[in-house]
């Protein structure tokens, strides 16, 4: 058997989490005290996954080798870990080697459950069914409607957590405006199924948002959550959730977000909370039993919304506690579950949703951003692409 490789520092997940934050600390430790088991030989940009449904951004702009990517003086293993422990500060992997760590930090992003609706896996890009949550899907939600020539059209957003809480509904507010410049939205009904029962969290946004739906025509169904597509009828079955009772529904066309859940091999891992989590305290980041344990990003127990944007803010913290840890100092550096959202809400329109753990907003901008605004949809489309190669990606912003 090989002897375990051990670094200062072990990274698990090379996407937005795990690079914002190697980058960081390979600037300041040795050479090669940093390494990053990352199983994937590509990086995508997922923000951009919506504009790609709607037609707005070519899918090949998203994505990266991961070796281009990798922080200078960071070690990239190709591997992806199966198992934690803890007590001897070690992971082992599906390569079956192990490695250890003086200090380990968690970023493997959120499981996307496509198996969990009946009918769904393998059925993306046929039968009017399409998906903005892959890369490879993405492209197949704008053929489909291009290709629609009215009827119905469904949008879903599961009873799970979920990666961007805004997208499942930005793709429906692009349809219903590629749907009215092709004049087919007057043979259209438009419905969005959620799980939750709000709109957004956040009020202001909410309100925003309620007002959109009402412009558009569109019909939204509460507590409704999809379980099953039938794919000869083009039927789709909802759990009505607050009647405990089920509800199906015809598409000609339907957007599905499916249901999410933490990475199966940290669930099953001494680091999980109660829901299969990775157990943080929500400030400091840092696990409340092995101090030597970090994580961020969507695989997190972190109460906020799970988005690239939150993560922006969550390295800064996690590099800071860490090398505060590694001089013998206590973690001060304090995470207040700043997220933000921006909410297409039609071509060249958007709401910049931006708030904290108390669902309070925490707006960038010197104006109120729960207007819809061409200058916020231009910000996302091509400077935050900007910010995040060339900054967050390297530690810089
Ligand atoms: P990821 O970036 O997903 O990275 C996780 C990495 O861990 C992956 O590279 C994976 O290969 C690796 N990994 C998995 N298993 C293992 C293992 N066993 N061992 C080692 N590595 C492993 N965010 C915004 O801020 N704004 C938006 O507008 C926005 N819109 C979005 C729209 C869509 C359609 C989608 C899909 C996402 C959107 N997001 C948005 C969310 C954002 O992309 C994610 O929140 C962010 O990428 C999460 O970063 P992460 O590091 O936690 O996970």
């Amino acid at each position: 058997m090989d002897p375990a490789r051990h670094f200062q520092v072990l990274i698990v997940g090379g996407g937005s989490g795990g690079l914002s934050v190697a980058s960081r600390l390979s600037k300041k430790l040795r050479h090669n005290q940093v390494g990053v088991i990352e199983p994937s030989d590509k990086h995508y940009y997922q923000p951009l996954w919506t504009l790609v449904g709607g037609g707005a951004v070519n899918i090949n702009s998203t994505v990266r080798s991961e070796a281009a990517v990798m922080p200078r003086g960071a070690e990239w293993i190709r591997d992806a870990v199966t198992e934690f422990d803890p007590e001897k500060n070690s992971v082992r992997t599906k390569a079956g080697r192990t490695y250890t760590y003086d200090f380990l930090v968690v970023a493997a992003g959120i499981s996307v459950d496509w198996d969990k609706v009946k009918g769904l896996a393998g059925n993306v890009g046929r039968e009017g069914i399409c998906s903005n949550y892959s890369f490879e899907y993405a492209p197949t939600t704008w053929r489909t409607i291009q290709s629609f020539k009215g009827g119905d059209a469904i949008f879903t957003h599961p009873a799970t957590p979920i990666k961007c809480g805004g997208a499942p509904q930005k793709i429906m507010y692009l349809a219903d405006d590629a749907f009215r410049q092709r004049g087919v939205r007057d043979k259209t009904n438009i419905h969005f199924y959620i799980g939750d029962p709000a709109i957004f969290k956040v009020e202001k946004y909410a309100k925003a948002l309620l007002e959109v739906v009402a412009r558009k025509g569109l019909q939204v169904h509460y507590r409704h959550n999809l379980t099953e597509l039938h794919l000869d009828k083009h039927v789709a079955v909802f759990q009505d959730l607050a009647r405990d009772r089920e509800i199906v529904q015809h598409w000609d066309m339907i957007h599905v977000t499916p249901p999410m859940s933490p990475p199966p091999f940290i669930k099953s891992s001494p680091f999980a909370n109660e829901a299969g989590w990775f157990n943080v305290d929500k400030n400091t980041l840092r696990h409340p039993k092995w101090h030597n344990v970090y994580a961020l990003g969507d695989c997190s127990s972190l109460p906020t919304s799970k988005t690239g944007a939150a993560i922006r803010k969550q390295a800064p913290i996690v590099a800071a506690n860490l090398l505060a840890h590694i001089r013998g100092d206590q973690p001060t550096a304090l995470y207040d579950g700043y997220t933000s959202c921006p909410l297409v809400t039609g071509y060249g329109k958007l709401i910049l949703a931006e708030f904290d753990y108390d669902l309070k907003p925490k707006e960038t901008f010197p104006f109120d951003q729960s207007k819809e605004r061409k200058s916020m949809y231009l910000l996302k489309k091509h400077v935050l692409p900007v910010l995040y190669w060339k900054g967050m990606l390297k530690g810089r912003a």
